[in-house]
């Protein structure tokens, strides 16, 4: 699971979830693996532990234009997948396992990921 690659259709906004060998693609186009970037500035994140769980926040804006798509925590035997919208907060609650990775994805920045 640690190999997982996620891609996003330009046209319609969905969001794929493969293995690097797969061939993705929708509404007729080949997509492309995004490639993670570590956190900057404006893509920072907060991690809160609550009892089991773990609460992902950003401060980051959610504007139709500019929002984060989704957030994603993957480790070696699972991926918690959650889709955000615009207008929502951009805030999680995650399973708090142990290793792995967050990532999560902005709609005009492309693919963060931080290493648990
Ligand atoms: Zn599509
Ligand atoms: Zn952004």
């Amino acid at each position: 699971m640690n190999k997982i690659r996620f891609y996003v259709c330009p046209t319609c906004g969905a969001v794929v979830q493969a293995e690097p060998n797969v061939s993705v693609s929708c509404c007729g186009k080949q997509l492309e693996a995004l490639k993670a970037q570590p956190a900057d500035e404006a893509h920072k994140i907060s991690l809160c532990e609550v009892e089991d769980e773990r609460y992902f926040t950003l401060t980051h804006g959610m504007t139709k234009e500019h929002f984060i798509a989704f957030v994603a925590y993957v480790r070696f035997d699972y991926v918690y997948f959650v889709r955000l919208y615009p207008e929502q907060d951009a805030a999680v609650r995650l399973p708090k396992g142990v290793g792995g990775s967050i990532y999560y994805c902005c709609s005009r920045h492309g693919l963060f990921e931080h290493r648990l």
